[in-house]
């Protein structure tokens, strides 16, 4: 254990830091001790084992070394334009140094006629090449030579460079701390990993992440730190699954009864998909196996998750038992309640709605009537996890639109039982695999990936500013052929206020091309009062309002089949899956939707491929892969409020097949060793140990 005391050790005690400088990395980059620096990995590496002639230099060439003799150092210019300029020969041509800044410092340092290594961007003035503030160094310094061939490049703050804290001198300092004798990484793999793995030492990789003795070696290093980085995430999300799975016994729901069966013979209104039977057949074998159920059910928009979460709740009654599904607003609440107690008309089942409005005696009949078990299912807003609500025997619940869930919100649920619920809980933001990997990784995970026949694809179309008056003729005509237009305008929270006028502008132009009383349109956003917005989007579903302005309120659920056109303003300010989740809105219905996404001229190639690929595709999945890639995992709907994706080397855009692995390789060894109490997974265990007490846990899921 005396390297982890090493790593321990304060950065100030590090040759070359002193207090100043320790002062700037605790506060800059929350560097405290040797162990933080050398996880300040590099962003790149430059390749400085080539060394270039003057003569071969052109404009095309990013950086470049050169080595040559300098001489007439020389003072040019006044005052502001002042700088240092000097130049370099190297037999085959000339160059010219140049500096703008530090020149006091430079001139103090530089020597005539003697002979450096150069590295810079080169770029033609005048026909002479020069390199403004060139990086030097000095061939015949010892100190030097060990940085010549491939230069870590670090990340440093604005600050840290006016006190000449620069990369440079990062690199120094990391250099310094793994000369050190002391110097060694504990192995945390077991070394059979290692082998199948084919991953490189840990003390060689944090070696070589820094400074590779080849671009090889630097690849095996970056594979071996992406690998251990994902890997213990994985070990970390399979161990608490697996913990759970010792806890808690599940319900076992063993038979396919009576409710069940008449539902699906006599009262479902269409053949399921292939997918939401396949679905089905999943969660019934995780039900009736005597463990939990936590599963997490992706669908996209109108792929007809509702209907499969019905059936499922159907088998928990057949066995005594009794459900609830929980949905994020007011507004789908009731539309779950419509759309289930209709399909469930003439069964003998008693369904309740519980919400925030529901009247004080409608609410103490429900509580009594699910405390007594004489309410089967139960649909609610957040009011279902209150403490008052009491079940006489919860044996699912289902969460609905899960991202707009807390978690602890969602552990409430199952606290209610003796033994906990199953928990199906459904999203139509479709998640790239790997991410839900990282992020749902103790879930099971279900995906309906086909839509029901018959559903005609949503035509998207991008527009601009000048084909306006051609898209105002478009909605009269979809109006006239009774339908309903959604239009929706951005809202980022830096111009709230300007947002708002957006909305409101909007609001009033559309007012005047679409004039009352032939026309009614209404108005939801944010800032409204609760009963404001539900009673204006009441309007919209029961059909009395043509045209709904908003602002993306709307993205989550409501489901409006008679709504055909989704008008998108300032297109290009929306994320893809947000694009995504709105067009969903529409194409509920038999009618020909359309997705019609309006920009300004002027757009970024982002935004370009934005709209671009909403045209060309209706697959959620293909487009989250693609946001993914544009945007980053930080930035996905729903991923913010995770400490999981804090990833310091792995990417979850790229590393998808090296995060298959790790994942492959934590499963097999939670599998056959639960509790890493095999001596061959001492180090294993000494270091998870250590991992899952400091790193941030907060996930309940
Ligand atoms: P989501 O997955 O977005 O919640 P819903 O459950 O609201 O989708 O279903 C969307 C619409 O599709 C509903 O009107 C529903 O009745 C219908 N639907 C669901 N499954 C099928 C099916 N297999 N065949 C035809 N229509 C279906
Ligand atoms: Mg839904």
């Amino acid at each position: 254990m005396q390297s982890m005391a090493f790593l321990d050790t304060p950065i100030e005690y590090l040759k070359g830091v002193g207090t100043n400088r320790a002062e700037l990395l605790k506060k800059e980059l929350g560097i405290f001790t040797f162990h933080d620096l050398l996880f300040h990995f590099p962003y790149r590496h430059i390749d400085r084992s080539q060394i270039h002639e003057v003569s071969e230099l052109s404009e095309e060439m990013a950086y470049v070394q050169v080595k040559g003799k300098v001489s007439n150092i020389r003072l040019l210019g006044q005052k502001r334009g002042q700088r240092l300029v000097a130049d370099l020969t190297d037999g085959t041509g000339r160059m010219e140094l140049v500096w703008f800044q530090g020149i006091k410092w430079v001139r103090e340092a530089l020597k005539e006629n003697k002979t450096y290594l150069v590295f810079g961007k080169p770029t033609l003035f005048n026909r002479t090449f020069n390199m403004a503030h060139p990086t030097l160094d000095d061939p015949e310094q010892e100190a030097d030579k060990k940085y010549l061939n491939i230069m870590p490049m670090y990340s440093v703050t604005e600050r840290m460079k006016a006190k000449s804290l620069d990369t440079r001198t990062l690199m120094k300092l990391t250099h310094t701390l793994i000369s050190y004798p002391e110097f060694g990484m504990v192995e945390n793999l077991p070394d059979s990993l290692l082998q199948t793995q084919k991953l490189m030492p840990r003390t060689e990789a944090f070696i070589n992440i820094h400074f590779p003795s080849s671009h090889g070696m630097l690849a095996e290093a970056e594979k071996r730190l992406k690998f251990e980085e994902l890997f213990f995430i994985q070990l970390r999300l399979l161990r608490y699954k697996h913990a759970r799975s010792v806890v808690y016994n599940g319900i076992r729901l063993e038979k396919i009864g009576e409710a069940f069966n008449s539902f699906y013979n006599q009262y479902l209104p269409f053949e399921l998909t292939q997918a939401q039977k396949r679905v089905l057949k999943e969660i019934r074998a995780d039900v009736k196996s005597g463990k939990q159920m936590n599963r997490l059910l992706q669908g996209d928009v109108g792929s007809g998750k509702t209907v499969v979460a019905l059936m499922s709740m159907l088998m928990a009654i057949d066995n005594g038992y009794q459900a609830c599904i929980m949905a994020p607003t007011e507004i789908l609440s009731q539309q779950h309640f419509e759309t289930i107690t209709k399909l469930t008309g003439g069964m003998q089942l008693n369904v309740a709605l519980l919400t925030g409005s529901t009247s004080t005696k409608v609410r103490k009949e429900i509580l009594a009537g699910i405390a007594s078990g004489t309410i089967h299912l139960l649909i609610g807003t957040h009011a279902l996890i209150e403490e008052v609500v009491q079940f006489q025997n919860l044996g699912l619940a289902v969460i609905d639109e899960q991202h707009r869930f807390g978690v602890e919100q969602r552990a409430k649920l199952w606290k209610k039982n003796q033994y906990p619920p199953h928990v199906l809980v459904m999203t139509a933001t479709p998640i790239p695999r790997t991410l839900a990997m990282t992020l749902y990784g103790d879930l099971d995970v279900s995906v309906i990936d086909e839509l029901p026949a018959g559903r005609k694809p949503i035509k998207t179309e991008h527009r601009f500013e000048s084909n306006r008056l051609r898209v105002i003729g478009f909605m009269r005509e979809q109006i006239a052929r009774g339908r309903q237009i959604y239009i929706v305008y951005p809202l980022i929270e830096e111009s709230e206020k300007m947002d708002y006028m957006n909305l409101q502008q909007g609001f009033d132009e559309i007012q005047k091309l679409f004039p009352q009383p032939q026309y009614q349109i209404c108005m939801v956003h944010g800032k409204m009062k609760t009963a404001d917005k539900d009673r204006e989007m009441q309007r919209f579903v029961s059909g009395e309002a043509h045209i709904m302005v908003a602002t993306t309120v709307i993205e989550v659920g409501v489901n409006v089949p008679n709504a055909s056109v989704m008008i998108i303003e300032s297109a290009e300010r929306f994320g893809l899956s947000q694009l995504h989740q709105l067009r969903g809105r529409v194409g509920r219905g038999a009618e020909q939707s359309y997705c019609i996404l309006m920009t300004g001229y002027k757009l970024g190639n982002d935004a370009k491929l934005r709209m671009k690929t909403m045209c060309d595709t209706n697959n959620g999945f293909e487009i989250a892969e693609i946001d993914l890639k544009l945007r980053g995992p930080g930035e996905l709907e729903g991923t913010q409020q995770s400490g999981v994706l804090d990833l310091r080397i792995a990417d979850l855009a790229k590393d998808q097949l090296l995060l298959q692995h790790a994942r492959d390789a934590a499963r097999y060894i939670i599998d056959m060793d639960p509790e890493l109490s095999s001596p061959h997974h001492s180090k294993l265990k000494l270091y998870f140990d250590a991992y899952t007490r400091q790193s941030r846990w907060s996930r309940i899921s």
